[in-house]
Order: structure tokens, then C-alpha cells, then sequence
């Protein structure tokens, strides 16, 4: 063997001569991976959505097991070279199944839309009739939209919320009986409130349809028991990996109670079916190596740190809620019951330039119809904020009513001009820019330095 022959004995070798090169041969992508890093240390990010991954789950991504292409299962899998590969996605499942207390769990999905569509394609005929919750109403885009396949291929209804904001569970009931859907999809991208899972079933199993929840926003209250689980109420419970549980980009098919009983109309089980749905139905080889950054995920969420970070999600959310209404600010609903708070936006100014103007102050946050909407969903009439980055940089509460009153200070300092442009005067921005910086600096990303 020729001597300077470099041997890469583990991961943190492969990984110091990754970088290493990157550095050396690639600056370019290396300064914009830099940059990002950067960004999100003094940005803070308001989304509903937003989490940082734990280097531990960071390296998981980044692991070996990228080369190997698995087609099927643990044990039946169509390739060799595939032992270690095995034990990574069984480590995954048994934690994805203790943690959520589940019969059944999937792990290849590689995103919650895949997930949603892998259901959808196993349980349903194109042209049968789902329900899910509108997207203007806080409903997530893949349920039912024109837009998206789920809209394409079957016929979709949907429900929505009433005036306070909660799920109107009689629109859901009639809009049930008199439609007789094949499924019935609970869950949500923008809902402040407990989502009542068994009122679902109940609904479900009056009209003969099968129940899938689906959990994205909030599957970190769900495991530490701050949200009432799904896994038994639903059929099926569908999850991505990279909100609240912190893990990479990814999905999870879940399923309780029912994971051993055959679906309506079909021949087979629920796990059989959904196993299938997967592989070699919707997807090919998965992803090992986020399937392991699942695993690293999963674990984690097992731990004190991450309850008492949930535990800190929830306080933050009642603190952020009560702030804006110190402000002046709606906030719909009432209050959080979550990590969300919805606020309707005043003196017309627009999601869409809040938004923008925040973004400008180094605030990311998303904007949101609200329940009465008049503007469109690339505009709208409010902010869905989340306090789930919030808590990771571990803010108290006089932080964070801080933090409230530099966003209602760039709301109150922005002239709009029209629904999508504004004014916002240089010193402002350059004064409440700093005051952001200076929150970032005092409460750097918990969970990076942690580890
Ligand atoms: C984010 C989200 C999705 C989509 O997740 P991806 O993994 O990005 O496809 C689906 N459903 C709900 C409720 C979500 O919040």
C-alpha cells in the first residue's frame, strides 16, 4: 500500500478529512455553509417550525451509511452489505416505537408530505373522498389542497375552524355523515389548540372512515405528554422528524391499537399495509443515513433535557400570547394551548410586509391567514409565531417579553406602502438589528453547546 495512503478508520476520521477538504478544495460551498451556521447564531427565528439538530444527530447525517442503497426492511432487504445497516434502522424503530408508545413504526419516509402521500396511496382509491382541515384555517398544505396531489387525486373536503378559532368538530361530524369519506385527516400547521384526537375517532368511526393524525407541529408535546398522543385514537399517525423532535429532515409512520387489525376493505393489516406503502410502493432505496440521525433524534427525545425544553415551549407560548395582548395585539383564540400563538396583524399592515420588515431586523417568522381572512395566503392578515427555537436558546420569561416587544416595535415603526412593500427607517432597523443580536449573544443555541 502506497505510504501516503490516508487511513479512514471511523466516522471522526472521514469526518476531520471532510472538512478538511471542504476548506481546502471547496471554499466556496464551505463559506456558504459557514455563512449558514452564522445566520442561524444571530438570527432568531420565530417560526413555528424552526429547531436546531444536536451535533450529535448533525454527525448522524453526515455518516458513512450514506453509501449504501437497502431496498426493503431489516432482516428482508433486496441487497447485501446491509448488516450494520440493520441494526441502525432497527435501533430507529424500537426507539420511534417506545418513545411514542406505538405498535407499528415506519422510518424510511423521507419527509411528512411522503409519509401523508404513502397513506394516502395505500388506503385510498384515486377518486375516494378524504377529509382534512383547510389550509386557510391552519390545516397544512398537503391535506386536501387544489394545489396538491391529495386535491388531484381524490375528491377533498375540508373543515375548518369557527369564529374563536377552534376546529368546528360539528362541521367535521356533518361534513363526515354526509360525505362517508375513506379517511379523515386530523392535524395542523398553524393551531393553537389541543387537537381532541378522540372526538376524531369518535366522528371516524360513526361515518365508517379510517383516522390519520398527523402530528408534525407537535409531536414533542405529544412524547412528553403535553398534548394528548394520537397513537391509539388514530389509525394511523403520520409525523415528520424535523420540528419538535429535532431530528433531520424526514418522516414517521406510526400506529397503536390498530396497527394488527385489518383495514376496512382490505385483505391485510394496518402494519402490513403501511410497511408496503413505503417500499417498494412510493419510495426506493432509503435514506440509511437520516434513518440513523432519526435514531440519534429519537433518543434524545427520551431524555430530561429535552422534557424540560418542551416544558420551556409551553410556558413561553402562554408568555408570548399575553404579551401581545399587553401590546394591544388579538391574539386568536384567546391563548396557546401549544408552541403556537396567532396573532392578527393591525393598521393594515400585512403578513406578508411583517414578515419581511421582521426578516430585516434579524426576526424569522412566518405569516398566516387568520379565522375572517380577507387577503390572500401570499399576503394575509397575521403572524404564526412558534416558541420552539426560543426554548432551545433556553430564554426566561423577561426575555422573551423582550423579544415580544422588538417585534411590536418593528410593527409599530413600519410604514406600509400597499400589501407587500414598506417603509422602515435606517436607524430603526440598524437599533432593533443590534437589540436582536445582543438577545442571540445572551442566549446562544442551548442545544449546540450542550453536547
Ligand atoms: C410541516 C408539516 C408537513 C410537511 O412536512 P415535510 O416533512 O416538510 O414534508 C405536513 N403536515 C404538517 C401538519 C406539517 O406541519
Amino acid at each position: 500500500m502506497a505510504a501516503n495512503t490516508l487511513q479512514l478508520k471511523d466516522q471522526a476520521d472521514l469526518l476531520r478529512r471532510g472538512l478538511a477538504d471542504l476548506r481546502t478544495e471547496d471554499f466556496e460551498l464551505a463559506s456558504l455553509l459557514d455563512a449558514e451556521v452564522a445566520r442561524q447564531h444571530r438570527t432568531l427565528s420565530l417560526a413555528s417550525s424552526s429547531c436546531a439538530v444536536k451535533p450529535r444527530t448533525l454527525v448522524a447525517c453526515a455518516s458513512a451509511l450514506v453509501n449504501v442503497s437497502a431496498e426493503g426492511i431489516p432482516g428482508k432487504r433486496h441487497r447485501t452489505g446491509c448488516e450494520n445497516v440493520d441494526l441502525v434502522e432497527s435501533l430507529a424503530i424500537r426507539r420511534a416505537r417506545e418513545l411514542f408508545d406505538a405498535q407499528y413504526a415506519g422510518v424510511q419516509s423521507h419527509s411528512a408530505s411522503n409519509a401523508i402521500s404513502q397513506v394516502l396511496s395505500a388506503l385510498l382509491e384515486p377518486g375516494d373522498t378524504l377529509l382534512g382541515m383547510a389550509h386557510d384555517h391552519g390545516g397544512d398544505l398537503t391535506l386536501g389542497s387544489p394545489a396538491i396531489f391529495t386535491g388531484a387525486y381524490y375528491k377533498a373536503l375540508r373543515y375548518g375552524t369557527n369564529s374563536d378559532g377552534l376546529i368546528d368538530y360539528e362541521q367535521v361530524r356533518s361534513l363526515a355523515l354526509a360525505h362517508r369519506p375513506r379517511i379523515i385527516i386530523c392535524g395542523a400547521s398553524a393551531y393553537s389548540r389541543v387537537v381532541d384526537f378522540e372526538r376524531f375517532r369518535g366522528i371516524a368511526d360513526e361515518a365508517g372512515a379510517i383516522l390519520l393524525a398527523d402530528i408534525s407541529h407537535i409531536a414533542g408535546l405529544v412524547v412528553t405528554g403535553r398534548h394528548p398522543s394520537p397513537i391509539n385514537a388514530a389509525h394511523v399517525t403520520t409525523t415528520c422528524t424535523h420540528k419538535q423532535l429535532g431530528g433531520p429532515r424526514g418522516g414517521l409512520i406510526l400506529s397503536g391499537r390498530d396497527a394488527h387489525t385489518k383495514v376496512p376493505g382490505l385483505k391485510a393489516t394496518f402494519s402490513r399495509v403501511l410497511e408496503q406503502a413505503v417500499f417498494p410502493r412510493m419510495q426506493g432505496a432509503p435514506a440509511v443515513n437520516l434513518i440513523a440521525a432519526k435514531a440519534a433524534a429519537l433518543g434524545y427525545a427520551k431524555s430530561a433535557q429535552f422534557d424540560a425544553c418542551m416544558g420551556r415551549v409551553r410556558t413561553l407560548a402562554d408568555e408570548v400570547a399575553s404579551a401581545f395582548q399587553a401590546h394591544g395585539y388579538d391574539v386568536v383564540g384567546g391563548r396557546s394551548e401549544n408552541h403556537t400563538v396567532l396573532i392578527r396583524l393591525r393598521g393594515g399592515l400585512t403578513g406578508a410586509i411583517a414578515e419581511l420588515a421582521l426578516e430585516d431586523c434579524g426576526i424569522v417568522v412566518n405569516k398566516h391567514r387568520v379565522p375572517g381572512e380577507t387577503r390572500t395566503s401570499s399576503v394575509t392578515s397575521g403572524l404564526c409565531i412558534g416558541t420552539g427555537s426560543l426554548a432551545q436558546r433556553n430564554l426566561d420569561s423577561q426575555a422573551c417579553r423582550h423579544v415580544v416587544a422588538l417585534v411590536c416595535q418593528v410593527l409599530g415603526s413600519v410604514t406600509p406602502l400597499g400589501e407587500q412593500d414598506y417603509q422602515l427607517a435606517h436607524e430603526v432597523r440598524e437599533t432593533l438589528r443590534s437589540a436582536v443580536e445582543a438577545v442571540c449573544a445572551d442566549y446562544p443555541i442551548a442545544d449546540y453547546l450542550e453536547s
